[in-house]
């Protein structure tokens, strides 16, 4: 922590990113960031490389974040803070905005972490990014202004699936806790975040759930998009798949440009889907997992069953 002062001191302007596809910990761990940088008058720049999904778009600071290509100016940044990302590629076209000889804060809680920052704090052991950033802002004196602990209760929300997965620590829910002493207001994130799926999301969440397969006597669900953005949120849809008795992976594979896919993955068993995700150049977490890979879906699906199986069966127990 000490180290991180530095990020936190003198006046250079400072790139504030996370990964491609952001989730609310990513959002929400960008923005606190920056609100950080603003009470020490640094200049903070939020760039992230993809849109930002409307469920967050009641983030507070959101209006700041811009994508690489709205830029005017491709002016390289000297220092970056890189948040809730395992490995830099996942920062996208970011990265060409990044001087080769930039000091780069790492911040982050996926176990598949091998540390390129300068500055590295991980913690595979938080529940989320904002979760770090707690600790971040009570051990630099950071205030923690409403805005900042709307930014991180959504982070914390979230990552843990509505505090349902197994990484909701009595730490998470202490630090949930303070953060509505500080005026989190948790019925109207969860409206924003969770309640304002259009009608036909719904409906599509329902013909995706309609054609779901399943595989090794129900144990492994599987679900296929028919393009990348089919569904606006595929934890909804996911979170069904996984909800079904018996089912113990589910699996959610679209197709991406160039006939490649994009795979997410799900457990709620021993099996570690991080180790698989990884496997194929991906990572994440062990119960929830995803990466990208260079073949077409249907192959895709027919390479990973079999390799789902072989992981359920080979760690039984
Ligand atoms: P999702 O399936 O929702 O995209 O991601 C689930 C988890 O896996 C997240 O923690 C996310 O960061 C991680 N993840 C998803 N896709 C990739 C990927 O392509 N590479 C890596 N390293 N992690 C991924
Ligand atoms: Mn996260």
């Amino acid at each position: 922590m000490i180290d991180l002062e530095r990020f936190f001191t003198g006046s250079d302007r400072t790139l504030v990113t996370t990964h491609i596809n952001p989730d609310g910990d990513a959002i929400g761990s960008v923005l606190a960031v920056c609100e950080f940088l603003d009470q020490r008058n640094i200049p903070a720049y939020p760039i992230i490389d993809s849109d930002i999904p409307r469920r967050f778009s009641f983030l507070p600071g959101r209006d700041r974040i811009v994508t690489p290509k709205s830029r005017r100016t491709r002016k390289p940044f000297n220092r970056v803070i890189v948040l809730d990302v395992g490995t830099e590629e996942r920062i996208g076209n970011v990265r060409d905005l990044i001087s080769p000889d930039a000091t780069i804060a790492n911040i982050d809680h996926h176990l598949s972490n091998h540390g390129f920052g300068d500055i590295n704090i991980l913690r595979p052991e938080c529940s989320a990014t904002t979760e770090i950033l707690w600790d971040v802002a009570n051990e630099l004196g950071f205030d923690i202004t409403e805005s900042i602990a709307t930014n991180l209760y959504t982070g914390i929300l979230t990552d843990t699936g509505r505090f349902q997965f197994s990484n909701t620590t009595a730490r998470a829910l202490t630090i949930c806790s303070e953060l509505l002493k500080l005026g989190v207001r948790p019925e109207v994130i969860a409206d924003h975040v969770y309640f304002d799926n259009t009608y036909d999301d719904i409906k599509r969440a329902g013909t995706l759930i309609a054609d779901m397969q399943l595989y090794h006597q129900g144990r492994i669900s599987a679900i296929r998009l028919h393009r990348i953005n089919e569904v606006q949120d595929t934890d909804l849809v996911l979170d069904l798949a996984l909800s079904i008795r018996g089912v113990q992976i589910a699996v959610l594979i679209a197709p991406i440009p160039g006939g490649k896919s994009k795979v997410s993955l799900r457990s709620k068993n021993h099996v570690d889907v991080r180790e698989i995700a990884e496997s194929f150049g991906g990572g994440g977490h062990t119960k929830a997992a995803g990466f990208r890979f260079r073949i077409h879906p249907d192959e895709m699906q027919e390479r990973l069953i079999p390799i789902l199986v072989d992981a359920m069966d080979n760690g039984a127990k």
